[in-house]
Formats: structure tokens, sequence, C-alpha cells
């Protein structure tokens, strides 16, 4: 069997390699896990014991899922019209709901560029997902590489990557607000860019760590409407377990990724526990603070190393980057070392993202990283 390649299988599949999370393994419970950008929180036991009530009592495992999300819209559109201060500006024709952004991010694909229909624009280091769906899809990608002090758009080579690809154009850029793993926000630049770029280019915004960065787009989407904002619960929500995530755009836009989904994307457990989450959300987000809290004391003593050059975080995570002898080798070799005293990080775009964990985390990482130099 092992080395039959079926003839029915797309060439162009056979040379893409699949993402491979972190294996999940029997010992995970001991293991530092700061490299997927989670929260270090579950969810608080009276929640989750809230939740496992619902599912004694009312989840009727016969049925399909509600393939409205009706519920979770307009809780939704609640949260997103509060976040900036504008009640009644959304409704639920301006919400769709994912399982996970990934979902969207390839229904948005799929809308936009399948069949050589366009090209994507992304900049490097950002999420690798934007071209691996991509490229799983047959579509062409587009990288451009970040400035480097700042990791903010070198808008000229974006310009001339617009202007450059016609075979076929460019029809989506995807942005990150902030970015994965550079942990920058949009700057006034950029913004201004993207507010100017042609109306028949879609501008997808990532703001999957809003809750973090507290900046967020989403109040433009009414004067750019090829505009369209991502945001998730799989990170200050917690509930990355659940696969929810989810788009704010123009109906026209949203209408479309409602076509392309699958009619019951999200299991009825996922749709109780978003909700559950956004009603509660008063005693999930809190913690949101304290994370931020321990990103600078984090940020403060990685930045005593001195072989170590760390960038300004508005998300939930840190990436830094070796001063000397920067290369592939010697961060992969500090990952590996981390990785010998149970603790992961991501070792991404020429650099290491290391997210912010419980205080005890932040601790061993700390002792841990310091005991590495100090060698
Ligand atoms: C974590 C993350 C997401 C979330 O993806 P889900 O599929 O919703 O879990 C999306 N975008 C970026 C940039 C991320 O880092």
């Amino acid at each position: 069997m092992t080395d039959f390649i079926p003839s029915f299988i797309r060439e162009d599949l056979l040379k893409l390699s699949a993402y491979i999370p972190t294996p999940i393994s029997d010992n995970q419970k001991q293991l530092t896990r700061l490299d997927a950008n989670e929260s270090p929180y579950n969810l608080p036991s009276e929640l989750r014991i809230k939740l496992a009530s619902f599912y004694e009592q009312e989840i009727e495992t016969n049925r399909y899922p509600d393939g409205s999300h009706s519920v979770l819209k307009r809780l939704i559109v609640n949260y997103v019209n509060e976040s900036i201060n504008k009640e009644g500006l959304f409704n639920v024709n301006n919400i769709s709901i994912g399982n996970g952004s990934d979902e969207l991010i390839r229904s948005i694909l799929m809308a936009t560029c399948l069949n050589n229909q366009g090209s994507i624009l992304v900049a490097n280091p950002t999420f690798s997902m934007y071209k691996i769906l991509a490229e799983s899809l047959g579509i062409n990608t587009i990288s451009i590489e970040r400035n480097e002090i700042d990791f903010s758009w070198d808008i000229d080579k974006a310009n001339q990557a617009i202007r450059e690809t016609n075979n076929p154009p460019i029809k989506v850029i995807f942005v990150v607000h902030p970015n994965s793993p550079t942990a920058n926000c949009l700057n006034d630049s950029e913004i201004a860019w993207l507010k100017n770029l042609p109306s028949d280019i879609l501008v997808v915004i990532d703001e999957a760590y809003y809750e973090f960065s507290k900046k967020t787009l989403a109040i433009e989407l009414k004067n750019y409407p090829n505009w369209l904002v991502l945001r998730t619960f799989s990170k200050a929500f917690r509930l990355a377990a659940h696969r929810v995530g989810y788009a704010i755009a123009s109906p026209a836009i949203i209408n479309v990724l409602e076509k392309l989904r699958l009619p019951y994307n999200l299991p009825t457990f996922s749709q109780l526990a978003a909700q559950f989450a956004m009603e509660n959300r008063q005693l999930i987000l809190p913690a949101v603070e304290e994370t931020i809290k321990e990103k600078e004391r984090v940020f403060q003593e990685l930045n005593k190393i001195k072989n170590l050059k760390i960038w300004r975080s508005d998300a939930n995570f840190i990436y830094c980057r070796l001063k000397e002898n920067g290369n592939y080798e010697n961060h992969q070799n500090i990952l590996n070392q981390l990785k010998e005293k149970n603790i992961l990080i991501r070792h991404t775009g020429g650099g290491l993202r290391i997210s912010i964990g419980t205080p005890e985390e932040n601790d061993y990482l700390l002792s841990t990283i310091q005991s590495l130099f100090n060698q």
C-alpha cells in the first residue's frame, strides 16, 4: 500500500505538507505549553459544571445542531456593537460563524480566488494558515517580507506586488491586528494604505487577539464595504477546544460565506459553549488583564538577557530573536533545550514566539531560559 500514489489525487497536493499541531500526549498536563497562544486558564469551574449540566439536561444528541446559529449570532452582535460603543450598528446579517476562524478563512478563499480567479497577498512573518489553506485549494499566495524594525508592512513592496500580479490578480489581502507571531498592531500608515486600496480587493483584518490589544477596526466596516474582520473564541474566551470563530462584514459578503459553509458546521455543544461564554464574559475576560500584567513582567525579564532582541506585544505572546548568530539552528537549539525541560514554545518566522502562561508557568519559563543563557 505504501508507495501507491493514486492518480486521481490532484498533483499539486502531493508536495504540500500538512499543518502539524503539537501532538497532545499523555503527559500534556505536566508540560508548560506556551506554543499555541491559548489561554492558560480553563473555563472557571462553575461554568464548566453548568455546561456539563446542559449536556445532561438539554442536549438532544440525536438532533442536528441549529444550522442558523441564530442565538449565538445575536449574542455576538451585541458584543461587537459594545466593543465599538455603537448600539445597533451591526445586526445578524453582518455575522457569519465558522468552525474556528480557520473555516472562515477557507470560505473567504473559496469565495474570492478559487478556479484561478485570484491570488492572495500576505506579509511574512505572519499566521501560516492563510497560505496553507490557499495552497490546499490551488490558490497562489504572494508573500512579501515585513520591515525588520517594527514588522510593519513594506507598503511599496505591497503596492508593487498588487501592480505586478496579474495571473491571476490579487483579490485578497490578509492583515493581522495584532499580527502573529510578531505581536504588533497595524500602525496609522498601514491603516491609511488599507483605506486607499481599490474596492475590488478584499481586506481581511484578523483580530484574533482583539481582547488583548483592545484595538479594533470593526467600526470602519461601515465605510469600507470591501473589508472583513475576523475574530475567534479560541484565545481570550478560552474556548479553543470548541472551534468557534466569526466574521463581521457587509451582508453581501456574509451571504456568500453562509452559502459556502457546511450546513451544520458548528456542533450543538460548541454553540452552547460559545453562547454560554458570551453570556458570562464578565467571569471569563478579566483573566485578560492578568495576562497583560504578566506579559509586561515577562517582557522586562527577557529584556535583561543580552543576546535576545524582544519586541513590544499587543497580544498574549512575545516574539524574540537572538541578536547574535540568530540562525535557524541556534533558535531551534533554544526550543529543543526548553523542550527538554518540558516547556513548549514556537519557532517561526525566524524567531521564537512565547505565549504568556500562568504566573507559575512564566516563572518556570524565565528561570529556565535565564539559565540557558547564563551557561
Ligand atoms: C489563533 C489565531 C486564530 C484563531 O483560529 P481559530 O481557527 O478560530 O482557532 C486566527 N487567526 C490568528 C492570526 C490566530 O493567531
